[in-house]
């Protein structure tokens, strides 16, 4: 996202990377695993139901509509995947 220009500079100042430290304190402190998917995992894109990539989707498209009749929430539907995601890795300090 840091390279969409149109992004960056919103990206950048909602602060994920302190974000990041605060979940990996709190997972510290909590004695619980953080999981960290891989950047390109296709989270947002990726249907839920029938797994088919939607590489058209436009960030103004806050409803995630796929030809197999799923129809969700955008953010849920990216929540949803990246719950079931296989392949991440923990953090562990
Ligand atoms: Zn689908």
């Amino acid at each position: 996202m840091m390279k969409n220009k149109h992004l960056s500079k919103a990206i950048a100042g909602q602060g994920f990377h302190y974000f990041r430290k605060w979940l990996e304190c709190k997972r510290s402190s909590l004695g619980i695993e953080l999981r960290i998917a891989d950047g390109f995992h296709p989270s947002g894109k990726a249907c839920r139901v029938c797994g088919s990539i939607k590489a058209d989707l436009k960030l103004k498209d806050s409803v995630y509509i796929c030809d197999c009749g799923n129809q969700v929430d955008r953010d849920l539907n990216a929540a949803i995947n990246l719950a079931g995601c296989v392949r991440y890795k923990t953090a562990w300090k």
